[in-house]
């Protein structure tokens, strides 16, 4: 699904990821976790494609194809998802009516005609009631005095609307309560199939709790520099990240 090697990637000039390998295959959940600065971010960012990222040294392939050099949109239409995508307010765009645009657009950018609206609407139903969501939410003005948690229920319908192949949720460490985790938590459970893969970047193992990753993978300074399995989430929790670092030296 997504192989990376080599990545080198520099904003403003200062390099932040220095020969980053990771491969993530269709099926699988990994966990992304390092200390702040580390460039967790940065390389989400980078797989989305974001344009203040460059790419100086490095490959991106998504399914055997290198999309480093393609725009954001079309990344997302190749099946990329990065949370906070969309983090934009819109007064007067309702949840729903932001992801019908979304998908069209995906589909048009295919070649694909509109999906019918009687689809669409099947389609809506059958996720919210996946991710218990309800249809009052679904009729408010798109992140316009949303709380942490509805912001995270957004973002997971949109994903769940969209149905990436590959899904990047960057969950910066502030301001993410139980609640917000557990709806993080149980839309990529119950999202998650053979066909996609899922990366989880956090700071704080607690996510970890409700999320079980396939793999976990410390990043340090650019570098992926530790892989374990759900077990290595919880010696981070436990030893902090400085015994990883001594490891390095
Ligand atoms: P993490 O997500 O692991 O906390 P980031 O990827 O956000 O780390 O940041 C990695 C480094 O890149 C930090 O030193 C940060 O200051 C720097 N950085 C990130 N984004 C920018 C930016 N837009 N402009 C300048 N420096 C940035
Ligand atoms: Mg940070
Ligand atoms: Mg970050």
């Amino acid at each position: 699904m997504l192989k990376i090697e080599n990545l080198n990637a520099e904003i403003d000039g200062k390099a932040i990821l220095k020969g980053l390998n990771i491969e993530v295959k269709a099926g699988e959940i990994h966990a992304i976790m390092g200390p702040n600065g580390a460039g967790k971010s940065t390389l989400a960012n980078v797989i989305a494609g974001k344009e203040e990222y460059e790419v100086t040294d490095g490959t991106i392939e998504l399914n055997g194809e290198d999309i480093s050099e393609l725009a954001p949109e079309e990344r997302a239409h190749n099946g990329v998802f990065l949370s906070f995508q969309y983090p934009v307010e819109i007064p007067g765009v309702s949840v729903t009516n932001f992801i019908k645009t979304a998908i069209n657009e995906t589909r048009k950018a295919k070649g694909l005609e509109e999906m019918p609206a009687k689809d669409m609407l099947k389609k809506i139903r059958e996720k919210s009631e996946l991710l218990e969501i309800d249809r009052k939410f679904l009729g408010r003005s798109l992140n316009e005095g949303f709380s942490g948690g509805e912001k995270k229920r957004n973002e997971i319908f949109q994903m769940a609307m969209l149905e990436p192949k590959l899904a990047i949720l960057d969950e910066t460490d502030s301001g993410l309560d139980i609640d917000a985790l557990r709806i993080v938590a149980n839309g990529v459970n119950k999202l998650k199939s053979k066909d996609n893969a899922v990366i989880v970047i956090t700071h704080y193992q607690r996510l970890l709790d409700y999320i079980v990753p396939d793999f976990v993978h410390v990043l340090h300074d650019g570098k992926i520099v530790k892989t374990g399995d759900a077990s290595l989430a919880l010696e981070l929790e436990a030893k902090g990240y400085d015994w990883i670092k001594q490891e390095l030296v």
